[in-house]
């Protein structure tokens, strides 16, 4: 029996994984939590908002399924990689936040990380066996959202319901509006540098509008390995709660009857500037991406409720991360500190704005 503890039980990935742990006999679901929605009966345990370390220290669970949203979801984090608990890591904002943090915590506790964001959990299969000086680049894929292809003029006036519209992933609010504005492949850029200990130069971001390709990686003998599937979180969800086993999903395998075209673009800078602005807060460091993150959540939370418009989310963001020292942190109070240092200039931007 493998003993889970699921963490934003109530939300999309949540709701998923769930389905995969009800059809697995071997999962026990032993702890359960969400931000305000009551989960009663869900799990043995469970636990709504607060500290979820302390719902994990009376678990005691084999594996985090990691699924809050956004920066709320380090603490767990730091603590299943501290204690060499197995992570099945969907909140990607906490490894964007913490990142050589939370690698020292891995290597202190000697547990495993495993990638549940699509691209990632793609690029990890790609990778198996294999050491970072056999790659030369990795590639991640997007859809480019709903507004692939628009210009910067076309977006002024887009609503929240447009940019909740997503082509390919039905997925929760915020992780929606990161995908329309190609913050979400910026998170991921960084989540992919410290996951897999690559170099930004030696990380790509391609669009592949039917999200067919997950992720890419091409050797430095030329061979190119990518990882396919129809987009379905079920596949990364059931792949980390089985590792190393594969267990079945209701996910179907590809079908090529109806054919399949794979085409692929780069991706627009100049009209979605966050994926550009992510790449210069990853390269720069210390608690850069940390900010890059909490400007991005209150620019995010702040469209979402109709106070700021699309393109006020980029201009949000790069005004804060303009701002902020982004020295290094030495443990999570430092963290926690920049964190609230960037939404403090991301709020006092929307304001003048
Ligand atoms: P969601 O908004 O649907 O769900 C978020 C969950 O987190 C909810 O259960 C909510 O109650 C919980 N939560 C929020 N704040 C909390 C707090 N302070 N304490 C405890 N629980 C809290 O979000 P989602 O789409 O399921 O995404 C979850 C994470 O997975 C995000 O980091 C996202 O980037 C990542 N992710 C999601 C998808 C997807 O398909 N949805 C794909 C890849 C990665
Ligand atoms: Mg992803």
């Amino acid at each position: 029996m493998t003993k889970i503890a699921l963490l934003g039980a109530t939300g999309s990935i949540g709701r998923q994984a769930l389905e995969i742990v009800e059809a697995h006999p071997e999962l026990e679901l032993v702890a359960a939590a969400s931000g305000s929605q009551s989960i009663d009966g869900l799990a043995p345990l469970t636990q709504v908002g607060g500290d979820l370390t302390e719902l994990l220290e009376r678990a005691q669970p084999d594996v985090v399924l990691n699924a809050v949203v956004g920066f709320a979801g380090l603490p767990a984090t730091l603590w299943a990689l501290e204690h060499g608990t197995t992570l099945a890591l969907a909140n990607k904002e906490s490894l964007v936040a913490a990142g050589a943090l939370a690698l020292d915590a891995q290597e202190r506790g000697g547990g495993l990380l495993l990638p549940v964001d699509s691209e990632h959990s793609a690029a990890f299969q790609c990778l198996e066996g294999r050491t970072s000086d056999q790659v030369d680049t990795l590639v991640l894929t997007g859809s480019g959202g709903p507004f692939r292809g628009r210009t910067r003029d076309d977006l002024e006036d887009v609503t929240p319901d447009e940019a909740l519209a997503h082509p390919t992933w039905n997925m929760g609010p915020k992780i929606t509006v990161d995908s329309a504005t190609l913050a979400n492949k910026g998170l991921e850029l960084i989540e992919a540098h410290f996951l897999f200990g690559l170099p930004y130069e030696r990380i790509e971001v391609v669009l592949q509008p039917t999200s067919i390709v997950h992720a890419l990686i091409r050797f430095r003998d030329g061979a190119s390995l990518a990882h396919l599937g129809y987009p379905d979180m079920r596949v990364p969800i059931s792949f980390a709660l089985a590792y190393p086993e594969r267990s079945a999903t209701p996910v179907p395998p590809l079908d090529f009857a109806q054919g399949l075209v794979l085409e692929f673009e780069p991706p627009d800078l100049d009209t979605f500037p966050l994926l550009a602005l992510a790449r210069r807060a990853g390269e720069q460091g210390g608690t850069y991406p940390c900010a890059f993150n909490a400007a991005n959540e209150v620019a995010v939370a702040a469209f979402l409720a109709g106070r700021l418009p699309f393109l006020g989310i980029a201009a949000t963001v790069e005004e804060a991360l303009s701002e902020v020292d982004g020295a290094s942190a030495r443990d999570l109070g430092d963290l926690v500190e920049a964190d609230a240092g960037a939404r403090r200039l991301a709020e006092k931007g929307l304001s003048v704005a």
